[in-house]
């Protein structure tokens, strides 16, 4: 249906000019759902904003074809564009894509080729009713105007799963949750019935209960339709419930093409080996996850070898004479890896082996000297914990109403466990999480006790408040926002120990930002940077110095990790555990993450609308959960096939 060639795609940057594309082929069929998968930054959106010839102003395509077949192979039930666009350059039932005039680009867009995106509130119109947007999609790409534009948009809302479309037909966006607007989207996009469909992430941004009906309607769609579909994800668990052939791009190229099944059962190329290793699984609890060293090469340089050699466990002297092409393998599979046989899989080793802790000895002293023992006793013990809002309304703001977000909350957490709270977005995790560091103070009215050691956290004052605040750390989602840009690293570790052990002179501070420096695994060269010199992964590495420069006992982590590529985050995933194994630091973990769950925790609360559910035993409430919301949690999770 769609034949890509030899794509390039240079972007003009201000480091210099980046091969965002390299060489891409692909050749994608009606009826199938093919996925583009890989870490950010390795082209998967760049090749679908090419396909669709929607590069950013920077961006062009410097070689190669994408050409579209004409529908059903038929030339005469071709779409606008090969009637009206004056192309002039079709070959017989195929449209050349990159050559088409945008007027005629346009009309491919929507009647052949449909897009959702991740970010269902970007795309759609804030100031346009959801209906009008799907009208506007049917008038522009078939001959339905008017009443029967609608009744077609009405029935595209019903078919989408919004509930009551005849009376949600006339909401703007705003009035929709994330799930009803990317359900819109899908509205929009298929308004005009194209023949494939190009789904960037759609469904990152949406909590896994909503995910999975997103999913499941998109596969209904398109076996009903016999659409092709493109999805493109780095979730390769949803790859694994949704496609039937996968490609992995790696610096501007593919990979590896293989089934999913094969993919899946047995990845030929090291990095995807390497990434279905790094994945958290219950599997890998007692062992480190396979962290891949490195980050990916800038694309500004020239290659001369293989890409991937300088994080590859197998590189040797032919992988850098030349870079390997794509090799066919047989069946549709290819693998651009000089490799006759697949790679033998990587013996994972202790947590402490890839846990890149340099400063294990000296972490064991630190907390020898902090007299923190491995033994079982409660740290901390939370009591009907409750937080409320004010809502407030009017001119005058007056307060109308109360919102409980948190209510009766009670769990305990030992010394050296870990504690996951799982839920959906809104459930209340994040917001007891920062009530127990004490970030509600003047923002909710806090109820209930938390006792760090029997003593009551939510009831102290002045010194006492600013002492249990060194014992009580949190590390948050985005390491970026909660780090101050105008300081460097050195000056954001100290600010901290100044503040919170001021027993501390100058030369005790300097040596234990050196020890946390080394604890976390960054160079003693980090502390003049600034943290926007950094990437993601490092900056969360500062943001947990940052939280262990005051030796806490308990650190409430945030979503830490989800909001870095799975390579990056197994190494913090690594790092968290083993510090947690020196340091005999407890965690709150609050993630949406189940495999994540299962990698680190003891034990499992889990969180609907703003209560505890369940909570028990990892392994008891993952296996057999005996609350209905935790049933339908856990099913919602997409799952891998095979643990590689
Ligand atoms: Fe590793 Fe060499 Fe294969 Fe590249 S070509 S992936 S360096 S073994």
């Amino acid at each position: 249906m769609i034949e890509i060639d030899r794509l390039a795609v240079e972007l003009d940057a201000d480091s210099g000019v980046v091969r965002a594309i390299d060489g891409l082929a692909l050749t994608l069929t009606r009826g199938e759902t093919f996925a583009l998968v890989g870490e950010s930054g390795c082209g998967k959106s760049m090749t679908a904003l090419a396909l669709m010839r929607l590069l950013p102003e920077n961006g062009l395509v410097t070689a190669g074809s994408v050409r579209l077949r004409g529908r059903n192979g038929d030339t005469s039930h071709q779409s606008g564009a090969s009637h009206q666009g004056g192309a002039g350059n079709e070959s017989g039932s195929t449209i050349e894509l990159l050559d088409l005039p945008e007027s005629a680009m346009r009309r491919v867009r929507g009647a052949r080729i449909g897009m959702i995106f991740q970010e269902p509130a970007t795309s759609l119109n804030p100031v346009m009713r959801v209906g009008d947007q799907i009208v506007e999609a049917i008038e522009a790409h078939t001959p339905l105007r008017g009443a029967e534009a609608r009744a077609k948009a009405l029935k595209w809302l019903e078919r989408v799963g919004i509930p009551e479309p005849a009376r949600r037909i006339d909401d703007y966006p705003f009035r929709m949750s994330g799930g009803q607007k990317q359900r819109v989207m899908i509205a929009v996009a298929l308004a005009a019935e194209p023949d494939f469909l190009v789904a960037d992430e759609p469904t990152t941004a949406l909590d896994v209960t909503i995910q999975a009906q997103v999913l499941e309607l998109l596969q209904d769609l398109q076996r009903e339709r016999r659409m092709g579909l493109m999805l493109i994800t780095h979730d390769l668990a949803v790859v694994a419930g949704m496609a039937q052939r996968v490609a992995l791009m790696y610096a501007g190229q593919i990979v590896e093409v293989a089934s999913a099944e094969e993919f899946f059962a047995q990845p030929r190329h090291p990095y995807a080996q390497a990434l279905l290793r790094a994945l958290p699984r219950r599997a890998a609890r007692g062992e480190a996850l396979l962290a891949i060293g490195g980050t990916v090469p800038p694309l500004t340089a020239a290659f001369t070898g293989c890409r991937f050699a300088p994080r590859c466990a197998y590189a040797h002297e032919a992988c850098l004479a030349a870079p390997p092409p794509l090799r066919p393998l047989g069946a549709g599979r290819e693998v651009r890896c000089v490799l006759e046989e697949a790679p033998p899989a990587i013996p994972a080793g202790p947590i402490a082996a890839a846990g890149d802790t340099a400063g294990g000895a000296a972490a064991a002293t630190a907390a020898e000297a902090a007299g923190v023992e491995a033994k079982p006793t409660t740290l901390l013990d939370v009591q009907s914990l409750g937080v409320r809002f004010a809502v407030r309304g009017g001119a005058l703001q007056r307060v109308r109403g109360h919102f409980d977000a948190v209510r009766e909350v009670s769990f305990t957490i030992e010394r050296g466990e870990t504690l996951a709270l799982v839920g959906e977005s809104g459930c209340g995790k994040t917001t007891t999480g920062k009530a127990i560091v004490q970030l509600m103070r003047g923002i909710a009215e806090v109820r209930g006790r938390a006792l760090l050691d029997g003593i009551d956290l939510l009831a102290m004052q002045g010194e006492a408040l600013h002492a249990a605040r060194r014992r009580v750390q949190i590390i948050f989602q985005d390491p970026f926002a909660s780090l101050n840009p105008r300081m460097r690293v050195a000056e954001l570790l100290e600010e901290g120990l100044v503040a919170l052990r001021p027993g501390l002179d100058a030369g005790q501070r300097r040596h234990r930002i050196a020890e946390l420096t080394e604890q976390v695994g960054l160079r003693s060269e980090a502390l003049q940077r600034h943290p926007h010199e950094f990437s993601g992964g490092q900056r969360q590495r500062i943001a947990i110095a940052r939280a262990l420069a005051v030796q806490p006992e308990l650190i409430v982590c945030d979503e830490p990790t989800s909001a870095l590529d799975v390579s990056v985050q197994a190494q913090i995933l690594n790092l968290l555990r083993e510090l947690q194994r020196t340091l005999g630091v407890s965690y709150l973990f609050i993630t949406h993450n189940i495999g994540v769950v299962e990698l680190m925790a003891d034990r499992v609360a889990v969180m609907q609308g703003g209560r505890i559910v369940e909570q028990g035993a990892c392994a008891e409430v993952l296996e057999r959960p005996a609350h209905a919301y935790t049933r339908q949690l856990l099913a919602a999770v997409p799952q891998l096939p095979v643990r590689a």
